[in-house]
């Protein structure tokens, strides 16, 4: 196993989508496929990757939107990994068509993600690549995936480079969020790359000093 990330910027809200992908095996896994699900499959296809799973940080629609036609572009359809709690948010706040954009919702869960397990890039091997903690306050049932081979976690929107994610929208919990990001992500060391949904790249160290909303 030779891992790597790639980094995608798509659609109007500039949606960071990530892939973890084995340079060995050429095997790959998208994260938050956002809009414009058919430049993410070309890019996909350009690189010569088979992909093996989709990976939802959480439910909002920016980070969902391009799951259902990704993963019914392959036979049989890729498994959707996701929680069941951001699953069960996202099909009670339905996308509502903004920008003019088709938005399909996630049509089901193959693989329900729980705080503490491992994830490897084929769903049938028992490697272990990311480890998956829950990281629920901006989103309920949101997680981050945290390798520890890359130095990396990939933590959709529950932190950003000196901010953190919105908690005034429904089902936030802005304390819960505080105390998931001191529990969850600045116990990571302190090198570790922190992937967010938008925006710049930061690290645990960095953040733990100037994060002007959770100091360590
Ligand atoms: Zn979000």
């Amino acid at each position: 196993m030779n891992l790597a990330y790639e980094t995608l910027v798509v659609g109007p809200m500039s949606n960071n989508v990530y892939f973890l992908v084995d340079q060995e095996s050429k095997e790959c896994v998208i994260v938050d496929p956002s809009f414009l699900p058919q430049t993410q499959l070309n890019y996909i296809e350009e690189k010569g990757w088979m992909l093996r799973q989709i990976w939802i940080t959480h439910g909002h629609f920016d980070h969902i939107a391009g799951v259902k036609a990704i993963s019914e572009a392959f036979d049989p359809p890729v498994p959707i990994v996701m929680s069941l709690e951001s699953f069960g948010w996202a099909k009670a706040n339905p996308p509502t068509g903004m920008y003019g954009i088709r938005m399909d919702e996630v049509p089901r869960v193959d693989i329900p993600l729980k705080h503490g397990m491992w994830l490897g890039i084929n769903p049938e091997s028992d490697e272990k690549v990311v480890e998956v903690r829950d990281v629920s306050g901006h989103n309920p049932g949101s997680v981050i995936f945290y390798c520890t081979q890359l130095k990396i976690a990939i933590v959709g929107d529950a932190i950003f480079k000196d901010s953190i994610g919105r908690t005034d929208l429904a089902g936030s919990d802005h304390e819960q969020l505080l105390k998931n990001i001191r529990e969850q992500i600045y116990t990571l060391p302190e090198d570790t790359i922190l992937l967010p949904g938008h925006m710049d790249a930061t690290t645990v160290g960095h953040e733990k000093r100037f994060n002007p909303f959770v100091r360590a």
